[in-house]
C-alpha cells in the first residue's frame, strides 16, 4: 500500500495485466454496472478497425482485434501475469481458450488467470481453458442460497453447481487451482463455515470473500439484505492516499478492448485514460506522464490536486488530516 506523499517506483513495467478482450456479461450482478439499467457508455460507437469502444456497452459487444491482441501478448515480457476479464464475463469471447493459448506459447511460466461467473463454463470449456494454460480460474459463486444467487444475478444456481463441480475435476486434472468466490455481504450466518467445509475441507479448494461495494460509486447496492463491505472503510471521510486493493495504480495495468488503458477494475467511465496500447508499448504507457501524474497525484496527502476515482472508492486508503 502506498504511503501518502512517498514518492514510489511503479518499476519499469506493471506486475501484472488485466485484459478485456471483449465487453458485455451475460449476468446482471447487483454490484456490477454491467447490470445497470442505466448502463450507458459516454461514447458508444465502434472504432476503426471494428474494436470495441467501451466497457459500458450494454447489448452492445465489442471484441479485441486479434492484431491488437497478438501486439500485446509480444508485449508481455516481465510481466509476471496476465488476466483476460475485464468489466465483462469472459466466457463470452469464442476465442478466450485461443488467446490464453497464444500467452502461454509466448511466455510458458507466465501466471494466467481468469475470472468468470461459471454460467457459460461447461465441462468441454472448462477443459479447454486448463488444456490452453489457465492457472487459476475463479469461480464467482457468490451466494450458496439458491434464491439470492437468482435474484442477485439473474443466473441458474442449477447450472452454477454443476458447471463448478464438472471445473474443479477438470482443474484436478490439469493441475490448476480452482477458487471459488463469495461476497462477504451476501452470506447468511453460518453460511461462510459450511462453504469452508464443503469447498476447503473436501476438495482443498479456497474460499475466497470478496467485498461488495459500489464500484467506486458506479452502482446503487440494492439487494435486501445485502451489506456493503465494511473492510475498507466507509468510503468517504478523508482524502484516498493509495490503494488498498492490489495497489492497483503501481502493480496492474488494465486494459480496455480497444487498447485503452484505464485506472483500474471501477473505472468503468474512463475516468482515468492512461494511455493506449494500439499506439504505445506497455512500458511507455507505464511509466507516461499520465499514469505518473496520477500515482503522484494519489500519493498526494495534501493541496490541490485532482479529481480521482479512487476519491469515491471504498478499497482506497486514506488521510484524516487534510
Ligand atoms: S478507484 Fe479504488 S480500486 Fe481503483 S485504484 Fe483507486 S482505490 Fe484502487
Amino acid at each position: 500500500m502506498p504511503a501518502a506523499g512517498e514518492a514510489r517506483d511503479p518499476g519499469a513495467k506493471p506486475f501484472g495485466m488485466q485484459i478485456q478482450t471483449i465487453t458485455g456479461c451475460n449476468a446482471h450482478c447487483v454490484m456490477c454496472p454491467a447490470g445497470r439499467d442505466d448502463y450507458l457508455p459516454a461514447e458508444c460507437r465502434p472504432i476503426s478497425g471494428g474494436v470495441g469502444d467501451s466497457a459500458k456497452t450494454r447489448g452492445k459487444t465489442w471484441r479485441m482485434s486479434e492484431a491488437l491482441f497478438a501486439r500485446i501478448v509480444d508485449d508481455l515480457a516481465g510481466i509476471e501475469g496476465a488476466a483476460l476479464h475485464l468489466f465483462n464475463e469472459p466466457l463470452l469471447d469464442p476465442h478466450l481458450e485461443r488467446r490464453v493459448a497464444r500467452i502461454r506459447a509466448r511466455w510458458p511460466s507466465m501466471l494466467q488467470v481468469i475470472s468468470s461467473n461459471g454460467a457459460l463454463l461447461t465441462p468441454t470449456r472448462a477443459r479447454a481453458l486448463f488444456a490452453a494454460g489457465v492457472t487459476i480460474l475463479t469461480f464467482g459463486l457468490y451466494t450458496s442460497d439458491p434464491d439470492r444467487y437468482r435474484r442477485f444475478t439473474g443466473l441458474d444456481p442449477a447450472t452454477a453447481w454443476r458447471n463448478l463441480d464438472a471445473t474443479i475435476r477438470a482443474a484436478a486434472e490439469y493441475g490448476a487451482e480452482v477458487r471459488v468466490k463469495v461476497l462477504d455481504g451476501l452470506l447468511v450466518p453460518g453460511e461462510e463455515d459450511r462453504l469452508r467445509e464443503r469447498f476447503e475441507g473436501r476438495y482443498g479448494i479456497a474460499l475466497h470473500i470478496g467485498m461488495l461495494h459500489d464500484r467506486a460509486g458506479n452502482v446503487r447496492l440494492e439487494e435486501p439484505g445485502a451489506e456493503p463491505c465494511s473492510e475498507f472503510g466507509p468510503g468517504g471521510g478523508g482524502r484516498a492516499i493509495g490503494c488498498l486493493d492490489r495497489d492497483r495504480p503501481w502493480r496492474v495495468m488494465h486494459v480496455l478492448a480497444d487498447g485503452r488503458v484505464v485506472l483500474c477494475c471501477n473505472d468503468w467511465d474512463a475516468m482515468h485514460v492512461l494511455g493506449d496500447l494500439r499506439r504505445q508499448s506497455i512500458a511507455e504507457v507505464w511509466r507516461g506522464a499520465p499514469y505518473q501524474g496520477l500515482r503522484r497525484a494519489l500519493g498526494t496527502s495534501r493541496g490541490p490536486r485532482p479529481a480521482l476515482l479512487c476519491d469515491r472508492c471504498k478499497a482506497a486508503a486514506r488521510c484524516k488530516h487534510q
